[in-house]
């Protein structure tokens, strides 16, 4: 798992062209035949000489291997866990920063003045942190879902016997329909505790999306029940017996969770585009979103999947720029290249309190490429 504070952290260290960090995505995930007796090792060779021949004679060569040694020892001993492997290091200034993720991430290799954060912001986008509740008449189990991770809660197990009475005569219809009330105030008295534990758990994991799990009888009633706080989170039901296995109930949290975010992501990109054309707080193409991200305005930069644009840094104020000048506009500072714009975009944008959403629905892609890919909601 990767917190805001991991990244913030990673972020801290200014942009050093003289001791660029290499930034490392490797698959790892064990289900692949690939990755199978330590396949994942060839793989960052490969990835290394490439980035190697890329460098030629540069005079930074040696620093490059430096960090590239330091790489290869740490996951020449690493035991995989997950699917991915997330390493950043920088040999010069002793440094070195790792996570195992459940997450698959394509394998790749990074070498720049500041460590490439992109893929995993864009998981963090992905995923965003959900709770299920899954519920009968009488029990529930409460989740969390975060980065393809899956941690169950709380059990709670009503002691009543809410099961329905079948098979019954008509003498007794009476005392059924007494028995069936009573089971009825007795689901209603055991779903209001779930509730109670489910705000308590959005209080303590702060998830923004809700799923109720269960047969839809008892999902109904229970979205009836819900706090407001629980009522805002909540995107979807699923329908699962209560004792099912996490890895299905992962499963199909993730698939409502991606179908959400694509609807989402088609809702925001019109909103945004409508934002520009009226001038109010929003501002699309890269020109525009690089003049706000240097004046600090950005609250939320939105982008195509693959978005890719090189440009230059200031060293000084920390400026975007897509063509170079000697020095920087804004601060008269040097200016350093920037082979992923974006992902030092992003890296202001974290560091500045502000979010980051990363399209990729077909339709919300296809309607944001006309506006130049790339734009943003505006602090002020
Ligand atoms: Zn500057």
């Amino acid at each position: 798992m990767i917190s805001r504070r991991d990244l913030h952290e990673l972020l801290s260290h200014p942009p050093d062209s003289e001791s660029p960090v290499l930034s490392l995505y490797l698959d790892v995930d064990q289900q692949q035949a690939v990755n199978l007796n330590r396949g994942f090792e060839s793989v960052l060779k490969s990835m290394i000489r490439r980035v190697e021949h890329g460098l030629g004679h540069n005079s930074r060569l040696k620093e490059f291997l430096g960090d590239a040694r330091l790489v290869s020892r740490f996951v020449s001993d690493y035991q995989p866990v997950g699917k991915s492997l997330v390493l950043f290091c920088d040999a010069s200034r002793g440094f070195t920063w790792h996570r195992s993720l459940n997450v698959a991430l394509d394998s790749s290799v990074h070498w720049m003045p500041r460590a490439y954060v992109r893929p995993v912001v864009e998981a963090r986008d992905e995923f965003e942190r959900c709770g299920v509740i899954l519920t009968d008449r009488g029990r529930a189990r409460l989740f969390t879902v975060y980065l393809g991770s899956i941690e169950e809660h709380h059990e709670a197990f009503a002691e009543a016997d809410v099961k329905k009475v079948d098979a019954i005569g008509m003498d007794q219809i009476l005392s059924q329909k007494n028995f069936q009330r009573k089971a009825d105030e007795h689901v209603r008295w055991h779903l209001k505790k779930v509730v109670e534990m489910a705000d308590r758990l959005v209080e303590a994991r702060r998830f923004g999306r809700l799923i109720l799990g269960g047969a839809h009888e008892v999902t109904a009633e229970l979205k009836n029940l819900l706090s407001e706080r629980l009522k805002k989170c909540l995107v979807g039901s699923v329908t699962l017996p209560i004792d099912a296995g996490t890895v299905d109930i992962l499963s199909e949290t993730v698939a409502l969770e991606e179908a959400v975010e694509r609807e989402e992501e088609e809702v925001l990109v019109r909103r945004l585009v409508t934002a520009a054309a009226k001038e109010a707080q929003g501002v699309v193409g890269l020109p525009k979103v690089l003049e706000a991200l240097n004046l600090g305005r950005v609250r939320r930069v939105v982008y195509s999947d693959g978005f890719d644009a090189s440009g230059f840094e200031c060293r000084e104020c920390g400026g975007l720029f897509e063509s170079y000048s000697e020095n920087c506009r804004d601060c008269n500072g040097l200016q350093i290249e920037s082979q992923d714009l974006l992902n030092a975009g992003i890296a202001r944008i974290l560091r500045e309190g502000g979010e980051v959403e990363q399209l990729k629905s077909t339709a919300a892609v296809s309607f944001l490429e006309k506006a130049g890919g790339i734009g943003a909601f505006l602090r002020f």
